[in-house]
């Protein structure tokens, strides 16, 4: 007998309910061995106060199957409410998100009729991390983390998934130009780790031009793996410029746990006209096959689809006269896919995940940690009583031998010393203390040079400690050094 696995399933609000029993229904069809246990999400959780949108008993489903096929929810309108997708993305530390955009000329019109491109996006660090602060009057703060176990895990991943899909390249993009450090760290990584995979291609681009190039040539890429923030933005314009916005699903990776689903929202004028397309939940469906070690049912799945498409059989969003033959339903779409599992396309082309199940799902070595020292503080301020030369001015005597006054910048720009008038400042300034050459600061050291701040009046509203790591400097220099 076979053993069924168990997940986790969410119907979801608007049009999910549809989409989902059609997906469960195809799934079953093929042979999906899957002990569904069901739960409740999304809006009506919201509206009993719940601002996650997901029940504390719905996480014990989470946590026992560690699988979760998702449709999609509708998000209440107005404050308070938390995303439910960073909550559970961040709460089961799905670290990949996967989502293949893929082509499907000429029955989906696209510009890019050749385009299959992977886009392996962190998940979980970069400005996500949602440390944000005010910090004056005039200016906010972001916090950009880049970790490198983080970031090792996301580059082995997108390897790994690489090499088991039969793929031949994994392109990083960064801006390490200009971020030397967060993005500096990725770009490093990405190179190391490409090392243990001489059969893929690597390389990088600067995600400004790479992005150009991606929206402009997709067919040059095949698995692109990103930072948080560029991969969210290019992970919807590589769906949109495949012309499958409506097709396509998308996984969410972690080490104990994973979530599928389509990645279209859930389109409430459509709710309960049995219009909807069912084939993102689909797809994530097929990735879920996948995952959980059923590679031959998800190749039954997938292929049965691309046939169903190929014959011409379409829900409303994809009917166009001349490449349709059949205008149906979400019931009557699942239907076609189910009559055709066992065929393969025909002129599409086909797939096989055999030799691609399961997950790999990579775990970072540490290695032993760098010699830090302090060598000084960047002591920011909130102050607007006059020019940088003024602030220099006043601040200087706060310095004395342990540490002195080196520089101050406004927006990253130098203004003291000797800097321009033309400069546009703002009220935050980051005041530069270094120790002597050679020498190591020490806290109690940044402690009173905190005090001496604070008696000389100013407003002081983080201290940024300046450490070298080996001898390297851990931070940046500025512009104008
Ligand atoms: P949407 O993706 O729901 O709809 C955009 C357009 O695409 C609409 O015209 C819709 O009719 C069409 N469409 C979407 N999916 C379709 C399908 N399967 N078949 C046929 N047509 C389809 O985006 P939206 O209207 O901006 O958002 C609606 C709600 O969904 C919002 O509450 C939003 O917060 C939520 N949302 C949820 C998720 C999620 O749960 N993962 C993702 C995105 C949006």
């Amino acid at each position: 007998m076979t053993t069924k696995t168990p997940i986790t399933v969410a119907h979801g609000d608007g049009i999910g309910p549809e989409i989902m029993d059609a997906t469960l229904r195809v799934l079953e069809a093929a042979g999906a061995q899957l002990d569904v246990e069901t739960i409740e999400i999304g809006e009506s959780v919201y509206n009993r106060g719940i601002s996650a949108g997901i029940e504390p008993e719905s996480w014990e489903s989470l946590r026992r199957t560690k699988v979760f096929l998702k449709a999609p929810i509708t998000t209440p309108q107005g404050g308070g409410f938390k995303s439910l997708n960073v909550t559970v993305r961040k709460t089961l530390g799905l670290y990949a998100n996967v989502r293949p955009c893929i082509s499907y000329h000429p029955l989906v019109e696209t510009k890019h009729p050749e385009m299959d491109v992977v886009i392996v996006r962190e998940n979980e660090e970069d400005l996500y991390a949602g440390i944000e602060h005010r910090q004056t009057d005039q200016v906010m703060q972001c916090l950009k983390l880049i970790s490198k176990p983080g970031t090792e895990k996301i580059v082995r991943y997108a390897f790994d998934y690489a090499q088991r899909n039969g793929r031949k390249k994994v392109t990083c993009f960064t801006k390490d130009n200009i971020m030397k450090l967060t993005d500096g760290l990725f770009h490093e990584i990405f190179d190391e780790v490409a090392k243990d995979y001489p059969d893929i291609e690597n390389e990088h681009w600067i995600v400004d031009i790479g992005a150009a190039k991606l929206a402009d040539t997709p067919e040059a890429f095949d698995v692109v793996v990103m930072p948080n923030l560029y991969g969210d933005v290019l992970s919807d314009v590589a769906a949109q410029i495949a012309g499958s916005v409506g097709l396509a699903g998308s996984a969410n990776i972690g080490e104990q746990a994973a979530m599928f689903e389509a990645i279209h929202g859930s389109a409430p004028r459509r709710a309960g006209q049995n219009m909807a397309n069912p084939s993102g939940l689909l797809l994530a469906g097929v990735m879920m096959l996948v995952h959980i070690g059923q590679p031959e049912i998800a190749t039954a799945v997938h292929n049965a689809w691309l046939r169903t498409l190929e014959d011409g059989i379409h829900t409303y969003d994809l009917f166009a006269e001349g490449v349709s033959t059949e205008k149906v339903g979400t019931r009557e779409f699942a239907d076609a896919v189910i009559e055709r599992l066992g065929q393969s396309p025909q002129k599409l082309k086909s797939v096989s995940y055999a030799g691609s199940a399961g997950t790999a799902v990579p775990t970072w070595t540490p290695a032993p940690p760098a010699k830090k020292e302090m060598v000084g503080v960047d002591v920011f301020l909130d102050w607007n009583e006059g020019t940088a030369s003024d602030l220099g001015e006043a601040l200087s005597p706060t310095g004395n031998g342990d540490l002195s006054l080196a520089m101050i910048t406004n927006r990253g720009v130098k203004v003291w010393p000797e800097g321009f008038d033309e400069t546009f400042c703002t009220d935050h300034w980051r005041c530069r203390y270094l120790a002597p050459d050679g020498q190591v600061a020490s806290h109690a050291q940044v402690v009173e040079l905190l005090g001496r701040v604070n008696a000389a009046g100013f407003d002081f509203i983080k201290t940024e400690s300046l450490c070298t790591f080996d001898g390297e400097p851990g931070f940046s220099l500025g512009q104008g050094q």
